[in-house]
């Protein structure tokens, strides 16, 4: 059966103390919590946050990694190395990446694949603007960066990726998808993956709902059949708000 997971994405917020204190925070209220939680933190504070969690109930991600495997690439940050930090997960088209990085699904391939060459598991976004929504272009637009991104994966390789739907207009926006809405959305990316991998497949993908989540709306959204867990922008900054939103399951 598929796991729940709640992971929590920092952005560019906390700097390396208060991310270590945050991470702490989290670490001790985890400990015997049946979901998968996970911290995706900024490259630098990955190595540092990795000794103070309990692996064993608290994880650890990237929320981006280079689209090369090494070399001279000034700046980037190689799945190899963020593997090397004791991570296990990486953040892959958040849709921040996709605007201002101007990041294609083409590109969100390579770094898929370079992250499960280092057995890291890719949380692979995707998402609508809300013109997309309005003109009733959402399903299809979603479905061809799912397509694009992730669907020329074998089998074994598509069973280790976590799909993240977040519609770009529920973030950070506080306007959150309604659980209907939601439901849609990720009864239309299983049946997508029923119909390129199988049933088996579609019924262990676990598939997450990001955009506005917080303890009060969680457990509407989680309570859908299809909505797995969430992925975390704002209300992953603050220990009490993050734990509330694991405890809605
Ligand atoms: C995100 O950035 O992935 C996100 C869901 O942000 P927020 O929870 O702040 O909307």
């Amino acid at each position: 059966m598929r796991k729940k997971i709640v992971a929590g994405n920092w952005k560019m917020n906390k700097n390396l103390q208060d991310g270590i204190e945050l991470a702490k925070q989290v670490n001790q209220q985890v400990l015997g919590n049946n979901v998968t939680v996970i911290l995706c933190t900024p490259f630098i504070h990955l190595s540092e946050v990795s000794k103070v969690i309990s692996k064993d109930s608290l994880f650890l991600g990237a929320e981006n990694c280079a689209s090369e495997a090494s070399g001279a690439y000034t700046g980037e940050v190689s799945a190899e190395m963020i593997k090397s930090t004791g991570a296990t997960h990486v953040i892959i088209g958040h849709s921040e990446r996709r605007a201002y990085y101007n990041e294609d699904n083409k590109t969100l391939n390579k770094k898929v694949k370079l992250a499960l060459e280092n057995e890291l598991t890719p949380i692979f976004c995707c998402g609508e603007v809300l013109a997309e929504r309005e003109s009733g272009k959402h399903i299809s637009v979603v479905k061809q960066q799912i397509e694009e991104g992730i669907f020329d994966l074998s089998p074994e390789q598509f069973s280790k990726v976590v799909i993240a739907y977040e519609p770009v207009w529920a973030i950070g926006t506080g306007v959150v998808a309604s659980p209907e809405q939601a439901q849609e959305m990720h009864k239309v990316i299983r049946h997508l993956i029923t119909e390129k991998y199988g049933k088996d497949a579609a019924g262990n993908t676990s598939i997450l709902y990001g955009g506005s989540c917080k303890p009060s709306n969680a457990k509407e959204l989680f309570d859908k059949p299809d909505v797995d867990g969430g992925l975390i922008g704002g209300a992953s900054l603050n220990a009490d708000d993050f734990m509330g939103i694991v405890n809605a399951f």
